[in-house]
């Protein structure tokens, strides 16, 4: 694979003053963006910007994150064309005013909502699907008829400037911009008067992202993170949810956002389950991952030095080895942690499994109850009254039954947090909500007007 990273460092990029957002207010004001057709032919020209450069999209996701191909398709290329797809067809329909009842005091009259865009949106992605986080919010705030700043991660820095070099050559450069840096220009955004606030990362940032959006009394999203449990019933079949567990905890080499955190099973399925999982890892990425195309690697070497410090005291039961300079690290796991340590109390967002077991089913739901709210929660089970119990009981932004992170593929369920987790969701129709602020109108008819209602009060008024 070519290294394109040097390539678009030394690009001139079109740069934007992150001092100033006048210009994007300008042409919000102007109203142009609201209209059907403009929003269609900004989502069409980012489907061309994508098969057009869809190459160079998977060169710069592979030099930032060792993503092979398949992925980068599934989770981030096809994943954003698709989602412009199902938003163009569904589009009309989403704009249709709404139609709501009106009560007898009110009649003669009609009452309906309408969506009107916000305004003015900033769009912050986090590094590890470079691509599609910043573009999946752009999406819905292109569909809702906003303006946009999108501020990808600095850490997957040939991703962001290839969207800086791409964006103001596809889409309309006086609504949507690209600011490329970190925390020192992100600050500088955050400072700005934005109508919408739209963050993806971790919770710290997360708080100060609020309070900025607080200063403004502006909109705002939180895409979070948080440890996200994986409940298996050994009594199921084992086989499969060994398989999908898998393919969602070692996909980016762990550093999915919906990824399973940790697994949860019964005392007596431990030496089973992990002799079982164990196989499976090796025959999806061999007996020498390093030597895997399909076996990603750290973002940096920072947070490949965190997740090996993870290690230290723990019982490894595979994995472990790693390689500092190439940012690689074994699919690993770990068997029995204590609860205190930082593999269990932190999000690992690597590729990391520890497994925990209890003595009951009820003893796992208590403990995934008394952490905070995950973004996600999975369970593996064929006892409906446990699935039950489990959709029931488990406050996260999404649950998935019998699979891991399929589920983002449904553009049609609502994606976000709880909690520590996050606020506010987006995806299909719920992403075009959250751009948009839904305007109550009520018209009343000039052909009858109720007496009743006006000074002076009579007594026989005051009775009704
Ligand atoms: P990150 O380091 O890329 O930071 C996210 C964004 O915040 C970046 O654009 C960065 O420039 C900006 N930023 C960093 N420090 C800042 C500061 N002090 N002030 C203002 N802006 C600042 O990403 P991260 O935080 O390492 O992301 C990992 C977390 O994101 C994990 O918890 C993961 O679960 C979560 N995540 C959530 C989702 C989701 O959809 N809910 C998706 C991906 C990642």
């Amino acid at each position: 694979m070519q290294d394109v990273s040097a390539t678009f460092q030394q690009a001139q990029i079109a740069t934007y003053n992150t001092t100033n957002i006048d210009e994007l207010k300008r042409t919000f004001a102007s109203g142009r963006t609201k209209s059907y057709e403009w929003r269609v032919e900004q989502l069409n020209a980012l489907t061309l910007l994508i098969e057009e450069n869809s190459s160079d999209i998977i060169e710069a996701l592979h030099a930032d994150l060792g993503k092979c191909k398949t992925e980068a398709w599934l989770t981030e290329i096809g994943y954003s064309t698709a989602s412009i797809t199902d938003t163009v067809k569904r589009l009309k329909s989403w704009m249709k005013p709404n139609k709501i009842s009106t009560p007898m005091i009110a009649q003669p009259g009609k009452s309906y909502t309408i969506n009107e865009p916000l305004g003015v949106a900033l769009i912050i992605g986090a590094w590890n699907y470079p691509f599609q986080l910043v573009i999946t919010p752009l999406i819905a705030a292109i569909a809702a008829g906003n303006c946009a700043v999108i501020k990808p991660s600095e850490l997957s820095l040939t991703t962001s400037a290839l969207l800086a070099k791409l964006v103001p050559k596809y889409l309309d450069n006086a609504a949507i911009k690209v600011v490329e840096g970190g925390k020192d220009e992100t600050t500088e955004l955050l400072a700005q008067p934005f109508d919408k606030y739209f963050y993806t990362g971790g919770e710290q940032v997360g708080r100060i992202v609020m309070t900025a959006a607080a200063k403004h009394l502006a909109s705002v999203t939180l895409e979070l993170g948080g440890k996200s449990p994986c409940v298996v019933d050994g009594d199921t079949n084992l086989d499969v949810a060994i398989r999908r567990i898998v393919w969602g905890k070692w996909m980016n080499a762990g550093q999915t956002c919906v990824a399973p955190d940790y697994v949860l099973i019964e005392e007596e399925y431990l030496t089973d389950f992990s002799q079982r999982l164990i196989a499976e890892i090796k025959k999806q990425y061999g007996k020498e991952p390093s030597q895997s195309k399909d076996y990603g690697r750290i973002i940096n070497q920072r947070h490949c030095s965190r997740l090996i410090n993870y290690l230290d005291g723990q019982n490894v039961i595979h994995g472990g080895k790693h390689k500092l300079d190439d940012k690689f690290i074994e699919p690993t796991v770990v068997v029995q942690p204590s609860v205190d340590s930082a593999l269990m109390q932190e999000e690992i967002f690597g590729p990391i499994l520890p497994i925990v077991t209890f003595k009951s089913k009820q003893k796992m739901l208590d403990f995934i109850t008394s952490r905070p709210k995950p973004l996600a929660a999975y369970v593996f089970t064929s006892n409906a009254k446990f699935e039950a119990d489990f959709v029931e009981q488990i406050s996260a932004g999404s649950v998935c039954v019998n699979d891991t992170s399929i589920f983002m593929a449904n553009h049609d369920l609502p994606f976000g947090g709880v909690g520590t987790s996050g606020m506010g969701q987006y995806h299909g129709k719920a992403g075009f909500d959250i751009f948009s602020h839904t305007k109550s109108v009520m018209k009343r008819s000039y052909k009858f007007d109720a007496p009743i209602r006006y000074a002076p009060f009579s007594k026989l008024k005051l009775m009704l």
